[in-house]
Parts: structure tokens; C-alpha cells; sequence
């Protein structure tokens, strides 16, 4: 066996990458993420080529000081935990400080940003993990984050891409579901030039839906509500005529994040029990808010999956809760969907 070695930064950035950065959606998705925890209220998300070629995300957030450009590029550099006290307490989507080091790591990546009470802006630019540019520049408040290159110097990744058509399905996935756990938020995405989804801000979680996914299936859904303690679950479950053959329209929002949680899938179905033939997966979306003491979201580098400090009472509540306005809407009276 050969002798023990501490590996290089850049090569400790190349594995933290291959973590995080899957495919151009994750890109999108930790920009946008960033955009967010800025304060933004309106993101621009455009891309060419699925992504492969081009992604840009532009918002009209805080921006990033010109002293602290190099910083934001560099591994475990945030602004929004200081120390282990606050991953308890972390109400911003990112805290682990290494996104833009990663994408910058795996991509030429350019980016411009201006603080409101700054005249000028500033341009870093990095390609592979090196920071090639720093310089002042004239830019609007905010911050815009160019990606190319994707994976130039990971070949396997690349190789691993599929057609534009399934990258670009993933990104509007991905944007759809920022979009909705932030529905008072402008977000538009374009492919190639032309406008894929164009949502502005929107009064509630419901005029977000319709606007993603039609009026038709809006004026469907089932509101429920419901609190425990700490816990406050809301959001809309479709009659079960709009059920589909996969999961694919289950949504699950917990404290402005999109997560997987195969504990509380299972108390959707559940609910939906004899109420569905087999085969047919119900359409829901869910909100979780909670104290972020009541989670843990450091379990996974990309952090759709979560961990909760109670699941069996989430359980429950999810159970309950759904069950109560099944049994008082009655469902056999309402409308059969054409779907
Ligand atoms: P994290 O989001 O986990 O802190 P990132 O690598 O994604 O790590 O970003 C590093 C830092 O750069 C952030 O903590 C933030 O201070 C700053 N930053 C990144 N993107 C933006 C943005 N769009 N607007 C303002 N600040 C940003
Ligand atoms: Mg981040």
C-alpha cells in the first residue's frame, strides 16, 4: 500500500463536486438556492443547450461584497452559519459553503454582483477551481452567476449527460419546485432563447399552481390545513381522478426546501387508501413549517432529505389531516377529471 497523504484542495473540491453537482440541474438549483437566501424577489434562470452548454442565474438579491468575491468562490466560505451551534438553527438553504466551489471546480464560471449600497459592482471569474479574474465592473444590484463548461475537466460526468431535452426536463423540474416553495417570487425560465415558464409573483401557493400546472387541476385540489404543536402542515391533495400513473406530481415542501421523505409518501398514500385503483399514485402539495430546531437537513450534501426529530407524529398529522377532509368533502360528488 502506497504511503498516507493529505490530498489537494483542488482534488478535495473535485469530490465535494461529485456530490452536489450531478447534472446541469443541480447547478440551477444551488444558484437559485443562493438567489433565495439573498432576499431576491425576482430570478432569472436561462439556459442552452439543457444546460450543458450555458446556464445564467440572475436575481436582484443583497449581492456579494467586491472583499468578499474570492471568498464566495472558495470551499466552506458562508455567510450564513458561523459556527456548529447554527446548523441547528439553519433557516437559509444553504450553510455548508460549497456550492459555488464546487460548480466553480467543474465549469468556467463567471460571476458578477453589486450590494445596494455600493456604486460599483465586481467580476470574479474562475475556471476549473482557479480564480483567473478579479475585477471592479458596472452591474445592478444583485448577482448574476454564468456557468460553462460543465464538467471540461470531469469527462466521466459528462459523458453520463443525457439529451438536452431530459437535462432541460430536470432543470424545469427543479425550477417548478423552487418556484412553488417560493411562490412569491418572479421566476422565469428560458431555453435557448425562448421562455419555458414564466411565473410571477404570486398571492398563494394555489394561483402558483395553476400557473405551473393549469387552472383545470387548481380548481380540483383539496385545501387542507392542519397544526401540531410547533408543526403547521397546509397545502392541496388532488381528487383522486387526478391521480397519475408515478409519484411525479407529489410535492413535499418542508421550511422552503423540496425534500423526498418516504415516511410521510407512505402516509399520503395511506390517506388515499381505497380511495384509488391500484397503480394510481396521488397528486399533493404539501407544506411543512417547523421550528428548524425540529429537522435535521445536514444529512445529505444536497439536502432533499431530511431528518425529523419526530416522524411517527408527523405521521400522524399528515394521516390524520387528510383523512378528516376526505371525510368531509365528499368525494364521490365532485367533478371526474379528464387526466
Ligand atoms: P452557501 O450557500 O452554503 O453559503 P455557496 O457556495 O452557495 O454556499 O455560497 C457562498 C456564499 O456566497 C454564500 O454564503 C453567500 O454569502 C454568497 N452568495 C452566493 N450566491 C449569492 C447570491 N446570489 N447573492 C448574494 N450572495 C451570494
Ligand atoms: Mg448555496
Amino acid at each position: 500500500m502506497a504511503k498516507i497523504r493529505r490530498l489537494p484542495q483542488s482534488v478535495i473540491n473535485k469530490i465535494a463536486a461529485g456530490e452536489v453537482i450531478e447534472r446541469p440541474a443541480s447547478v440551477v438549483k444551488e444558484l437559485v438556492e443562493n438567489s433565495l437566501d439573498a432576499g431576491a424577489t425576482r430570478i432569472d434562470v436561462s439556459v442552452a443547450k439543457g444546460g450543458i452548454e450555458f446556464i445564467r442565474v440572475a436575481d436582484n438579491g443583497c449581492g456579494i461584497a467586491f472583499e468578499d468575491l474570492e471568498l464566495a468562490v472558495a470551499s466552506h466560505a458562508t455567510s450564513k452559519i458561523s459556527d456548529a451551534e447554527g446548523l441547528f438553527h439553519v433557516r437559509t438553504l444553504g450553510f455548508r459553503g460549497e456550492a459555488l466551489a464546487s460548480i466553480a471546480e467543474v465549469s468556467h464560471l463567471r460571476l458578477r454582483s453589486r450590494t445596494p449600497d455600493s456604486d460599483s459592482g465586481g467580476e470574479i471569474y474562475v475556471e476549473g477551481g482557479l480564480v483567473r479574474s478579479i475585477a471592479p465592473c458596472g452591474c445592478p444590484v444583485g448577482t448574476v452567476v454564468e456557468v460553462r463548461q460543465l464538467f471540461f475537466n470531469t469527462p466521466v460526468r459528462r459523458k453520463f449527460l443525457r439529451s438536452t431535452t431530459t437535462e432541460l426536463g430536470h432543470i424545469s423540474e427543479t425550477v417548478a419546485k423552487l418556484a412553488l416553495a417560493h411562490f412569491r417570487v418572479h421566476f422565469t425560465l428560458t431555453h435557448n432563447d425562448r421562455p419555458v415558464l414564466q411565473l410571477p409573483a404570486a398571492g398563494d401557493l394555489l394561483e402558483r399552481i395553476a400557473a405551473l400546472y393549469g387552472q383545470e387541476l387548481a380548481d380540483a385540489l383539496i385545501p387542507v390545513s392542519s397544526e401540531d404543536g410547533a408543526v403547521r402542515l397546509y397545502g392541496y391533495v388532488a381528487h383522486p381522478a387526478f391521480s397519475r400513473p408515478n409519484a411525479k406530481m407529489q410535492f413535499l415542501f418542508l421550511n422552503g426546501r423540496a425534500i423526498r421523505d418516504r415516511n410521510l409518501q407512505h402516509a399520503l398514500n395511506e390517506a388515499y387508501r381505497g380511495l384509488l385503483t391500484v397503480g394510481r399514485q396521488p397528486v399533493a402539495f404539501l407544506v411543512l413549517e417547523m421550528p428548524p430546531e425540529m429537522v435535521d437537513v445536514n444529512v445529505h450534501p444536497t439536502k432533499q432529505e431530511v431528518r425529523f426529530l419526530d416522524s411517527g407524529r408527523l405521521y400522524s398529522q399528515l394521516l390524520s389531516t387528510l383523512r378528516r377532509e376526505f371525510l368531509s368533502s365528499d368525494l364521490s360528488t365532485r367533478i371526474s377529471a379528464p387526466i
